[in-house]
């Protein structure tokens, strides 16, 4: 299949437009009429974003004139396909890990897996997460992934996600000695995980050494209930006293191995906005491997890394020819944001090139035609010819005060490499947000961290975190530093340090709004002065008296860049 790239894809665009021919999109809107060869779709098909189709995906539904493949929405998705493309990717997944793992298929895994609920759009489809539509499948039913899970599928199936973890967690406690992969589908999640188990396990223990569910309020769902009931069976003190023992240490480093002590590696994507989880993880987990195996969406599962145990920053995933129809808008000047004129430039998956980056848009089973994803990817190479790609970014701009434009990556590197200060002082950042303050002029970038202490007695004072603004600063862009040095168009940088728990508290805002816990991503900028709670006036940190060094402005390109720039203001 990777290696006849071409006749795969037009095979699978014949097909997808063969099946979807009838629709009210392909058939009023683009003029398709039943054709199914490349050209007549390239010329007639346009490029479309998420506001492109919201009018099928709302007003135009309750009509009779509904067809069985019409464009759907980024998320909710369309759910009548995921599920089988779900689990074939998830079984390739499960087949490669078993080729680089020996004996993993043998033992359980720990995989924590949440559903959210799901919604009828106007027209009477069912809509809802691809996760959600995935475990609430039949195929799931008959062929849970992964096998062999210690979560029981009633727990997965719960929508309550504190009930559902608790339950998940226990029974992975229970079912310690066998478990092999631990994880869960985007690194946030099992962040989570290990939390949960760092503020719950003392009602985990007593549950465990009753043998039954005892912790008042924990599991009130009774489909749930028995199913933990399966797992606990009966008293199991010298468990109760291990998970005591170990947790009540206060040191949590090492915490994944300690408890599950045959884990061979943690099973989660890391890439993306997920990569600053990896050093959180690479702690609770004494170092061990990070399989980030699978690069997908709600609109499909669409690259796989071949090479699941590699070093996470240089895992690269291969574009499966038959997932999808492919087609790549080239970025143009490290800008992703190319308007829908451009239809023209896109290029078909047997012609990128290496080296080069794109925006993905794609044509899938469940109805998006030339659908613009919003990820940018690198070409790193090929597998046989399939193109391996790595994961960018997402392409919109995270913050902007002047005509500077921060990015999530360039953002995360900022706050890896500031973050890397605290280390002397026995903390970390553990989750981040960011906001562009414009209420004074000059405007300036707000940043707020919510921070681990490893030590006791450990201290961030106002000092460390004015290193810290300073630092930041440094790592951002070389425009970002003139507008700030030289024209004082943007002012100094702050860091607010938030209480403990408050990332927990918005991801519980936003379960309470309908977001599944499963794809959940912690938003990296907001708009408005956020719900989140500071601290006093005195924690927050201006940089006012230092600047950031302009001294590295000097390579070339960076000067090019500048006056370029320059001009075009
Ligand atoms: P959702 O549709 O909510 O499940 O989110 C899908 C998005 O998650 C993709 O469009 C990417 O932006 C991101 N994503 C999925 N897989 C990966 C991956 N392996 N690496 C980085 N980002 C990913």
């Amino acid at each position: 299949m990777t290696t006849d790239v071409d006749a795969v894809q037009k095979h699978v665009l014949a097909e997808i437009l063969g099946r979807n021919a009838k629709s009210e999109y392909l058939t009023e809107k683009c003029g398709l009429a039943d054709a199914t060869d490349r050209a007549t779709f390239r010329a007639k098909v346009p490029m479309v974003t998420y506001e492109d189709l919201q009018p099928y995906t709302s007003a135009a539904l309750p009509t009779a004139t509904v067809r069985p493949s019409s464009p759907g929405p980024r998320t909710p998705c369309r759910s009548s396909s995921p599920a089988p493309a779900c689990r074939a990717a998830n079984r390739i997944t499960l087949l490669m890990h078993a080729m680089h793992v020996p004996g993993i298929d043998k033992g359980k895994s720990m995989y924590f897996l949440f559903v959210s609920s799901q919604t009828k759009t106007p027209g009477g489809l069912t809509a809802g997460t691809v996760m959600t539509s995935y475990y609430k499948s039949r195929q799931y039913k008959k062929h849970a992934y992964p096998e062999n899970n210690s979560s029981p599928t009633a727990a997965i199936l719960c929508e309550d996600a504190s009930q559902s973890m608790y339950a998940q967690m226990l029974c992975g406690l229970c079912e310690r000695a066998d478990v092999m992969p631990v994880g869960a589908v985007f690194a946030v999640v099992l962040v989570r995980a290990i939390r949960f188990l760092q503020d719950n396990w003392e009602q985990l223990a007593a549950d465990i050494e009753a043998g039954e569910l005892i912790s008042p309020g924990t599991v009130t769902d009774l489909a749930v209930r028995e199913a933990v009931a399966g797992v606990l069976r009966r008293p199991n003190p010298e468990l109760a006293r291990f998970i005591r023992a170990e947790c009540s240490r206060g040191d949590w480093a090492g915490l994944i191995p300690r408890i599950w002590p045959k884990t061979k590696y943690l099973g989660t994507i890391v890439t993306g906005s997920m990569a600053q989880y990896m050093p959180t993880l690479d702690y609770y987990s004494g170092g061990l491997p990070i399989a980030s195996d699978i690069f997908g969406a709600s609109e499909g599962d669409f690259g796989l890394n071949f090479s699941p145990l590699c070093d996470p920053s240089e895992a690269s995933y291969t574009i499966m020819p038959n997932m999808a129809y492919f087609e790549f808008l080239p970025v143009v000047d490290g800008d992703g944001d190319g308007d829908a004129s451009r239809h023209d430039d896109l290029v078909e998956l047997a012609k990128v090139e290496a080296g080069r980056e794109y925006e993905l848009v794609v044509t899938t089973y469940a109805g998006l035609n030339r659908y613009r994803l919003g990820d940018v990817l690198r070409v790193t190479g090929f597998h046989n010819a399939a193109p391996t790609v790595q994961f960018v970014r997402r392409k919109n701009t995270l913050l902007s005060i002047d005509v500077e434009k921060t990015d999530e990556t360039e953002l995360q590197a900022a706050v890896g490499r500031t973050s890397s200060l605290l280390r002397a002082h026995g903390a970390a950042v553990m989750e981040y947000t960011s906001q562009a303050c414009t209420k004074n002029i000059a405007g300036h970038y707000i940043i707020y961290w919510e921070l681990r202490t490893d030590k006791q007695g450990a201290a961030v004072n106002g000092d460390v975190l004015d290193g810290c603004c300073l630092e930041m600063e440094e790592a951002l862009s070389t425009v970002y530093r003139q507008k700030r040095v030289e024209e004082g168009s943007i002012a100094p940088l702050e860091i607010r340090v938030v209480r403990s728990g408050t990332f927990d508290a918005l991801l519980d805002y936003a379960i309470s709004r309908g977001t599944s816990i499963a794809q959940y991503k912690v938003p990296r900028c907001v708009t408005k002065s956020p719900a989140i709670d500071h601290r006093p006036p005195g924690f927050a940190h201006h940089l006012d008296s230092r600047q950031p060094n302009l001294a590295t402005l000097g390579t070339g390109s960076t000067i090019q860049q500048l006056e370029r720039w320059t001009a075009d203001v």
